[in-house]
């Protein structure tokens, strides 16, 4: 597959044929979504029964519970979890000529041509194709998930035709009650399959159809309302009828045309989406919102999408000049986040996005560490909005700690859709306690990034001192130091461990950070008065965190001068991965959880990555010792991990392993390099990607009252640019061989260190640094 990777952006893919080799892989490619539904880039015709297809749309946040059964009744395992619905089927259109039906499987698709347009923000499929007749008919169809109103899928379904003459018909359904996908062989996709819609309600009005499903046993509703717009050369038609079958629960309307060469049929498909986790009545939700569309039309809303984005890539530009497939998959990645985002605080970033149901639509860390990082940067109100589905969530937290014995504090579930654990294997599910770390550590980075101390006050203390009591509670002193034992860190192939690393420095991280959000609250006397009330905190109790935070104990290994990753990690034999086959790969498919436990391998980045998020707790040479330790027994099972040996590379100025590492990672789902983005896109591995060239390549760190940034350039590269925010201010760097530059393009004047100097920006400044003055700056 060649893709084109112009200064525009637009992924396209001409001369396409599509067959059972990439169907799966198209339709997450070619997916349209808005943060709120998410419909994968399947055909409206279908393909033939027997082909591989998840036909699949998606609502954030909406789930069914399915039973979850554990081998052995222990006490308080999790018995139940949450799951994605594939909700209604809104996409079906079938299109007969002369009685042939138009498919890419009949006829003679003489052209092909898939397309992605990330300005306008919509999928397009153009095809030229022959009925058995040799009759010529050419589809241009286009599909958008509405950023102005998110509620909002539409097809724009048009043909001409070149030599058919005769009558065609057009039949249109909407169908309440489909199913998810299933693969009982690979662990991470649902494994068995459930009904999980029955009928709820149904309505037709003013010819458009309206059916509510709930979910099996969520009892969650979700509604959808359908409306037709048929034009033949630019003449409404009378409208479509749609008629509502009760037994299958959809609707279906029809209607027939006499077409001769020339003509043009433009039809529009409206879909508008609504649930009852944000709607009392989904069902008014609903018609309402379909009214309103009707009534705007759907220029107005590829007017409004062409504004939004052209919004968000003033913020997120990000170009990389000398290698066009890298350059493509960059952006593609950036707005596949963007598609991704749940921006209304009810839910959040799923590991596959709205791109599929691989992780079942699960919530993991992934989401604050490596996807927050990148729309703090760019988008500072979305990062806002993940942050408040934590703080929604807190609760769930707070009873989620509490099943698992502790007596006070929140622990977040390792993955989860509404905010309940949704693992079902704890030791590296549950025990992942670093989640609290992690979702401390974003609400601290969003906090420096943003400026923003009226949502620390209001939300972000309080998550800080709920994950802070619960390190306080899973913690103890031994040996005068304050000790993490039996917990998983990131690395999933070492499991329930003493002393992660990882996991105590996020911990320390937490602690420090909530003593220092104290000390400023306290000046403003009123507020952290109700504060402390409205949370029980005591002074006696505060001073014991930060005591904790000082003490906290940090694994070192003198002979190696590395961080070992927790206690016992280098008793351990060494995994030889040079004489591992290729075929073995990724472990966790072909060897049994214990014995990778057993040895000194890693699925990801794990005390490497400690180095990157916290580096003041450890000194270069340290820091330097245990990357390359750590580089020979890190397989890279997890697409968490590659990003963040390529960062820590770049921070210890070994360009060219930092770029091997980067290069992989940014290209893995538009070049599919790891073979699954059929099940959905790497959410994470795309934020991850980001923040190497961002926090890498570009060496930024942000700091509260000033930034650093010391680019260098890999060596494939021509040159790159980006723009970011910092405290309401946009910044713009470009990177050429010969020279950086940093500019202030909005906001006020900011202090910025530049390669180890100091400056006063100031609006419309650009500070620019040659190439050799960058070399002295970057120099070990
Ligand atoms: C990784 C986790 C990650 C999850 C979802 C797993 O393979 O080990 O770190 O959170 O995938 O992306």
């Amino acid at each position: 597959m060649k893709g084109n990777s112009a200064m525009r952006k637009i992924y396209r893919v001409k001369d396409f044929k599509i067959d059972e080799s990439n169907m799966t892989l198209q339709e997450t490619i070619f997916h349209n979504a808005n943060g709120y539904i998410g419909v994968r880039g399947t055909l409206e015709e279908g393909c033939p029964d027997d082909m591989d297809t998840m036909r699949g749309t998606y609502l954030n946040g909406f789930y069914d519970i399915v039973p979850m059964k554990q081998a052995e009744k222990l006490c308080n395992l999790v018995e139940e979890k949450e799951t994605i619905v594939n909700v209604a089927d809104t996409q079906t259109l079938n299109l007969d000529f002369a009685g042939q039906h138009f498919s890419m499987f009949e006829g003679d698709v003489l052209e092909c041509e898939r397309m992605l347009d990330m300005e306008k923000g919509i999928t397009r499929r153009k095809v030229k194709w022959l009925t058995g007749q040799n009759q010529e008919i050419d589809f241009d169809i286009r599909r958008m998930a509405s950023f102005e109103d998110t509620s909002l899928f539409t097809i724009d379904y048009r043909f001409t035709s070149k030599s058919f003459s005769g009558e065609m018909k057009i039949r249109s359904s909407h169908k309440g009650l489909v199913k998810n996908y299933f693969n009982p062989r690979d662990p991470r996709l649902a494994g068995e399959s459930f009904v999980h819609l029955e009928k709820k309600d149904a309505l037709i009005a003013e010819g458009s159809s309206y059916l509510v499903s709930q979910t099996v046993r969520s009892k969650l509703q979700a509604a959808s309302g359908v409306a037709h717009e048929i034009y033949v050369n630019g003449e409404i038609q009378p409208v479509m009828i749609m008629r509502y079958s009760p037994e299958e629960h959809r609707a279906e309307g029809s209607l027939r045309l006499e077409l001769k060469p020339g003509d043009e049929v433009r039809i529009v498909k409206y879909s508008v989406f609504a649930d009852s986790i944000r709607s009392a009545d989904c069902l008014s939700r609903v018609r309402k919102g379909l009214a309103a569309v009707q009534e705007n039309k759907i220029d107005y809303y590829y007017a409004k999408q062409k504004l939004y984005l052209e919004k968000f890539w003033q913020h997120s530009t990000m170009e990389i000049v000398g290698d066009d497939d890298l350059n493509a998959s960059v952006c593609f990645n950036m707005y596949s986040l963007l598609q991704a985002a749940g921006s209304d605080g009810y839910s959040s970033i799923a590991a596959k996005g709205l791109s599929g149901e691989g992780y079942e639509g699960h919530y993991f860390w992934d989401t604050e560490m490596f996807m927050l990082p990148y729309f703090v940067l760019t988008n500072p109100e979305i990062a806002q909005k993940l942050l408040d589905y934590r703080y929604k969530t807190l609760d769930y937290a707070r009873e989620n700690a509490a099943l698992l014995g502790h007596k006070r504090g929140a622990l977040y579930p390792w993955r989860t859709i509404n905010g309940q654990e949704c693992s079902g294997y704890f030791p590296s599910g549950t025990a992942q306690y670093h989640i609290d770390g992690d979702i401390s550590y974003a609400v601290v980075l969003y906090y420096i990034v943003t400026g923003d101390w009226e949502f620390i006050k209001e939300k972000g203390a309080e998550i800080l001192l709920e994950t802070g009591r619960l390190w306080m509670d899973v913690g103890n002193y031994a040996k005068g130091r304050f000790m993490i034992n039996c917990v998983t860190g990131p690395d999933e192939y070492t499991c329930m461990v003493n002393n992660n690393y990882y996991t105590n420095a996020a911990a320390k991280y937490n602690l420090e950070w909530l003593t220092r959000f104290a000390e400023k609250f306290q000046a403003e006397q009123q507020e952290w008065e109700a504060f402390k009330a409205r949370t029980g905190l005591t002074d006696i109790e505060l001073e014991k965190m930060k005591q904790a935070a000082m003490d906290m104990y940090m694994p070192y290994d003198e002979k190696l001068g590395i961080n070992p990753q927790d206690d016992s990690f280098l008793q351990k034999p060494v995994w030889d991965l040079s004489q591992t086959a290729e075929k073995d790969f990724p472990l966790l498919l072909h060897y049994h959880p214990l014995h990778l436990y057993r040895y000194q391998v890693c699925k990801q980045a794990d005390t490497v990555l400690a180095h990157y998020l916290f580096p003041e707790y450890q000194d270069q040479e340290t820091i330097r010792k245990s990357f390359l330790y750590y580089e020979n027994i890190t397989t890279h099972d997890s697409s968490l991990s590659t990003c963040v040996f390529s960062i820590i590379a770049s921070m210890l100025g070994m360009v060219d392993k930092a770029y091997e590492y980067f290069g992989d990672s940014a290209k893995l789902d538009l070049m599919n390099t790891h073979k699954n983005t059929k099940d959905g896109i790497h959410a994470a591995n795309m934020g991850g990607c980001y923040m190497a060239i961002v926090h890498g390549f570009a060496m930024l760190r942000i700091y509260e009252d000033y930034f650093s940034i010391a680019p260098v350039l890999p060596e494939a590269w021509e040159k790159y640019s980006f723009r970011f925010c910092y405290q309401t201010r946009l910044i713009q760097l470009r990177v050429t061989a010969k020279e950086s530059s940093v500019e202030l393009l909005e906001g006020s004047a900011v202090v910025m260190e530049f390669y180890g100097h100091r400056y006063d920006l100031q609006k419309g400044q650009r500070v620019i640094i040659n190439q050799k003055d960058s070399q002295y700056a970057v120099g070990e």
